[in-house]
């Protein structure tokens, strides 16, 4: 953040400049020009009388004199802007690091098979973002048509449609929607279908006094939903009150919040992505977001590492030091062995003991390197045999 703020001054006092350069051209164009004309005025005015020859003569050097004065000037001008400009250029250099080479793991995606999956992340992010087209581009490019065909795109497809149909404010595909997955949708305890007729019933409203009629027959649509909402259907009627007048002044004016739109498309979208079994926020995104906020730490690691000598920070399955990324992206349980104070891998998981206590399993191995048939639990003195423990999965 830091860096491109520091970026951002520079470019907003190039800009500055910028303002002050143009600013003033025209006007000091158009005086010189006025200045000629006026001269050429005096010329064909004055032709054969001598003494005026001369006075124009004078005029015209001091015009040349002013231009000249004029090229200088905007000359430096020109200079302090291009140095300006250059400077920006150092101040990205300094604030960003453009090498992130030494970052990547080399191994990470080192076969066909990965290679594939990464290309079907981001083919799911497309098709999920409505890029269909470009979507299309990359199956066919990276040979995906097997893993990406016709079936797997079509809700997609619909999904965007839809989308775009609830961008222009017109709820019916969405609730043709609902309707075909009623089922589904009410397993999840999904209140969309409600939501979207809310928004029509008060889109109706709006249309004052002429909907009158068709309002009365649109709140039909709320019966079934009398059990769950009923105070909220009592105060999409008590707005009725205000069809005539508008609702724009009433206490029903939260209903016409434009963030009412943006929350209904969010819901759509996580209903939808529920359905079809995907998680709800796009997994390449939740990546992108998880490495740019872990990059600017893991770039100061790997210097010091580098200087220090201690081999890539990537050697190992667990970084040296942890890195706050936020709650919202914490997906796994990390566990680490109170004996041997070292993260867990698939190599070496956490293996409960009959007491309950959980180690790790090279923890476990050395307690048991006498080659004893019983070891006693190193927390409490329950006896038990190595072989009973068992691996926890997290
Ligand atoms: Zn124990």
């Amino acid at each position: 953040m830091d860096s491109l703020v520091a970026v951002e001054k520079e470019i907003d006092k190039a800009l500055d400049l910028f303002e002050n350069f143009y600013d003033g051209v025209d006007q000091d164009i158009n005086q010189i020009i006025d200045h000629l004309v006026s001269i050429i005025n005096d010329l064909t005015k004055i032709e054969s009388e001598q003494t005026y020859k001369l006075s124009a003569d004078d005029s015209i050097s001091m015009c040349r004199e002013q231009v000249r004065e004029l090229i200088k000037n905007y000359s430096d001008k020109h200079k302090d802007l291009h140095a300006n400009i250059s400077k920006i250029g150092k101040v990205i250099d300094k604030n960003f690091v453009p090498d992130y080479g030494n970052m990547s793991h080399l191994n990470l995606i080192d076969t066909a098979e990965k290679k594939m999956h990464l290309n079907q992340a981001i083919c799911e992010h497309l098709l999920r973002s409505g890029h269909l087209e470009v979507c299309d581009t990359l199956v066919d490019e990276a040979g995906l048509v097997q893993q990406i065909d016709e079936e797997k795109k079509r809700p997609f497809i619909q999904m965007n449609f839809i989308l775009s149909k609830l961008k222009e404010k017109d709820v019916y595909p969405a609730l043709e929607w609902c309707q075909m997955n009623s089922k589904e949708l009410k397993a999840i305890h999904s209140n969309l279908e409600f939501k979207l007729h809310r928004l029509r019933f008060i889109q109706l409203v709006q249309q004052g006094p002429k909907a009158q009629l068709e309002v009365l027959k649109y709140s039909r649509n709320f019966t079934q939903f009398a059990n769950e909402c009923s105070k909220e259907i009592q105060r999409l009627m008590g707005s009725l009150i205000y069809m005539s007048s508008g609702l724009d002044n009433s206490p029903y004016s939260s209903y016409l919040g434009a963030e009412l739109w943006e929350e209904i498309e969010e819901e759509f979208i996580k209903n939808s992505c529920k359905l079809m079994g995907l998680p709800v926020e796009c997994p390449l995104d939740i990546c992108i977001n998880t490495g740019c906020k872990a990059l600017p730490a893991l770039v100061n690691i790997v210097q010091v590492m580098q200087q220090t000598q201690c081999g890539h920070i990537l050697s190992k399955d667990e970084l040296p030091i942890e890195i706050e990324i936020g709650q919202n992206y914490r997906f796994h349980s990390v566990f680490s062995c109170p004996i041997l104070r070292q993260q867990t891998t698939d190599l070496n998981p956490p293996m409960r003991l009959v007491c309950g206590h959980v180690i790790s399993k090279d923890a476990l191995t050395k307690l048991n390197n006498s080659g004893k048939t019983r070891i006693k639990c190193p927390y409490c003195p329950v006896e038990q045999s190595p072989s009973d423990a068992k691996q926890m999965l997290f």
